[in-house]
């Protein structure tokens, strides 16, 4: 998807406007790339019209690039059909909440058992119970204990010759004695939708009266999970939906069409094996993935339709003689800006989020601390600004008054600043002519 969708909107670029027609084709393309990714045709054809709608009656014409407009319009209506924001998990009012979790074998119901009790101690400080109600696959039990060992979280069980029924009716009792306030029933999966099965877990939900019904789907099975998602949803109702094994290279097709499917909310991912590869799902974050934002031409591309060509060869030029003034630094921090919020910028960086650079994608980048230094800088004179060299102790006293900040941060921005300078002139040499376009520090 993300190729063949980046294509097309890299063709919409460097174009005054955008006709009807370029709506049209690009979303032809789009259309394709979505069915490639293995969205439900269904839930392509809605899309697609939306988008469309959207885009031709709107004022895609006038705001920003039409490029930008167009890229804003095809990530709003993404993320609108995941869900628009994060669901929250539904508690019960006299505690143990209990989630019920389902899916077909091997899509991940135990492992994330274990992982979502463990997120829900460390996050919510909650005190689960896991229960073990998976009778038939082998080993299934053993698998509950051992994760429950190694995550020091109680695991409720009585063997495979007790019905899933009478195991739970049974833990609900030990939860409440226990004072558990979370009870998470780990229940069998099949291969294939199956009549048994189906009416196993409407009999366990009948005792349980679950506050939340999880599905579990893996993200790599792509159109089928629609159609699974789809018939659980019939017979149980699910309240919610966690994608598991999204750390693999699936395009997240599934997520796209099982929200407009089921209505159901997409709660959780799962990204891993490891006990901790769970985060609560954010349909934004999903979006940008699906577009494959992860991707320096579409950062470059901002950078390049921000920055006026030829004043960022000045900028350059400045650079290299180490003539760059606080008037040019707060210009390119404005630039900066204009190209979107900085962790979204991040995630552009191939592999930002991953190895060694996982930390960055996370990274709180303080918005605030950009504020603050345009105000320290808005706070010098003129003069100060082209040279600040005569930036002295009684000068850096007024302006850390003027702009509100302490006289350590004013100093410590003029440092960095000339921190930068002196590194700018160290590699003037080494930055090659004409190669590079206005880089950014
Ligand atoms: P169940 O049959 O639904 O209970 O599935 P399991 O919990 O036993 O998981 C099946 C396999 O999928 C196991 O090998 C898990 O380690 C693996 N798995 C589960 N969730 C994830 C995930 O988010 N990412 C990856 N890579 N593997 C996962
Ligand atoms: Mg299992």
């Amino acid at each position: 998807l993300s190729e063949r969708l980046q294509a097309s909107l890299a063709k919409m670029r460097g174009k005054g406007k955008i006709s009807e027609a370029d709506v049209k084709e690009m979303m032809r393309e789009v259309r394709l790339a979505l069915l490639e990714a293995d969205v439900n045709f269904k839930v392509v054809k809605q899309f697609v019209n939306d988008v469309k709608e959207r885009a031709v009656g709107q004022d895609v014409m006038t705001s920003l690039t039409p490029g930008q407009q167009v890229v804003k319009i095809v990530h709003d209506e993404l993320t609108k059909l995941m869900g628009s924001e994060v669901s929250p998990l539904t508690l019960s009012n006299r505690p143990p909440t209990v989630i019920m979790m389902t899916g077909l074998q091997g899509a991940g119901k135990t492992t994330t058992t274990g992982k979502l009790a463990n997120h829900l101690r460390k996050k919510q400080n909650r005190s689960p119970l896991l229960v073990a109600a998976d009778i038939y696959r082998p080993a299934a039990i053993k698998q509950l204990e051992t994760l429950g060992k190694q995550l020091e979280l109680p695991v409720f069980s009585m063997g495979d010759q007790v019905s899933p029924q009478e195991i739970v009716t049974n833990a609900l009792d030990y939860a409440k004695e226990h004072h558990h306030d979370i009870v998470l029933i780990d229940t069998a999966g099949r291969l294939h939708i199956d009549e048994d099965l189906m009416q196993e877990l409407v009999d366990v939900k009948e005792i349980a009266k679950p506050n939340e019904i999880f599905l579990v789907v893996d993200s790599m099975t792509g159109q089928d999970a629609v159609n699974v998602a789809e018939s659980f949803n019939e017979k149980l109702g699910v309240t919610g939906v966690v994608l598991t094994k999204l750390d693999g290279d699936t395009r997240g097709g599934a997520a796209l069409s099982i929200k407009a499917v089921t209505g159901a909310p997409i709660k959780f991912v799962g990204l891993g094996e490891k006990l901790d590869a769970i985060e609560p799902f954010y349909p934004e974050r999903m979006a940008s993935r699906i577009l494959g934002m992860g991707d320096m031409l579409t950062l470059i591309e901002k950078a390049e339709s921000q920055m006026d060509a030829t004043r960022a060869k000045e900028l350059e030029g400045k650079m290299r003689d180490a003539s760059f003034t606080f008037d040019d630094f707060i210009e390119q921090l404005q630039q900066v800006k204009q190209m979107g919020p900085l962790d979204e910028l991040l995630g552009m960086i191939p592999g930002a989020g991953k190895g060694k650079m996982k930390g960055l994608k996370n990274a709180q980048i303080d918005e605030k601390q950009l504020v603050y230094v345009e105000a320290i800088i808005q706070s010098m004179t003129k003069r100060e600004r082209s040279e600040p060299e005569i930036l002295n102790a009684s000068r850096r006293k007024r302006i850390a008054r003027g702009s509100g900040r302490s006289i350590q941060e004013v100093n410590r921005l003029i440092k960095q600043f000339e921190d930068m300078r002196k590194m700018m002139k160290q590699f003037s040499g080494q930055m090659g002519k004409g190669k590079k376009k206005g880089g950014f520090g």
